[in-house]
């Protein structure tokens, strides 16, 4: 699934490609969307906004709709100047946004819906932006009583829990524990409220540090992005426990753990000599 980081590089791009411009063309494969553009056509609306909201992108056109899109595992959006070549088959289109300049593409985007912006938080449990790492808004008091609040429940499990703290995926989980020195299986109730503080700190450094660069780039894909935590540039030392089951934990030498956690079933890796509590 693309991280909080992806969706909001892709807001960012889709940003400049779309704000302030007039819409010139819709297409849509979903009848909803057909359906809200029959009774309300964008054609002529301007895009006001595009913003990321944990894994939530929400595309705000000037006639009141918004279009909220959600990547799950296959989605992903392009952006390209009219006559190019598109990178994924047509009959991969979802959806298809166009101005004067540029063409968006949404390709299997597996969710899509019309909404009132008043519609949106209670009908998609959108979380706010005071607990969205990637938010200007980004409130660090309250993300931490909101991870506080799942006590009962593993700091590995709680850390994927987008309505606790939002736009941490299952790399950066694993890489947030390490660097923080906090076993993924133990319980938030046993974390004293600093130890949480400094969880929920490390996570908005961690993500935001992979949203810094910014290539301008006038296509974005989720196939090709490489998540750095460890800050070296060599591509095999790029994360610290991530995908590097039995391999030698880059700081004390153990061989990393891998083992699937919570009622989803997602993976964890965790070095058990430098993660201990
Ligand atoms: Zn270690």
């Amino acid at each position: 699934m693309p991280e909080g980081d992806t969706i909001f590089r892709t807001a960012r791009a889709l940003g400049r490609a779309l704000t302030a411009k007039a819409v010139t063309g819709f297409r849509s494969t979903y009848p909803l969307l057909t359906r809200f553009n029959d009774d309300t056509p964008l054609i002529g609306q301007t895009v006001e906004s595009v913003d990321s909201r944990g894994k939530w992108l929400l595309i705000q056109f000037s006639g009141g709709g918004m279009l909220v899109t959600h990547m799950l595992m296959s989605g992903s959006w392009h952006i390209y100047r009219h006559g190019e070549r598109w990178q994924r088959p047509r009959n991969h289109m979802r959806i298809l946004l166009e101005n004067s300049d540029y063409v968006a593409v949404g390709f299997s985007v597996p969710v899509a819906k019309m909404m009132r912006a008043h519609e949106l938080a209670r009908a998609l449990r959108i979380p706010p932006a005071a607990i969205d790492v990637l938010s200007a808004e980004f409130d660090a008091g309250e993300a931490t009583r909101r991870v506080q609040a799942h006590g009962g429940e593993e700091v590995g499990d709680v850390l994927l829990h987008q309505e606790a703290i939002a736009g941490v995926g299952n790399v950066f989980k694993s890489e947030i524990c390490f660097v923080t020195a906090t076993n993924p299986f133990c319980k938030v109730a046993d974390l004293d409220s600093e130890r949480v503080a400094f969880l929920v700190a490390t996570s908005r450094r961690l993500v935001k540090a992979n949203v810094l660069e910014d290539s301008g780039e006038t296509m974005v894909t989720y196939g090709g992005m490489h998540r750095r935590t460890t800050g070296r540039i060599d591509p095999g030392e790029r994360v610290w426990v991530y995908g590097r089951g039995d391999e030698p934990c880059r700081k004390c030498g153990e061989p990393i753990r891998r083992q699937l956690q919570g009622p989803d079933a997602r993976v964890t890796f965790w070095c058990p000599k430098c993660q201990k509590s």
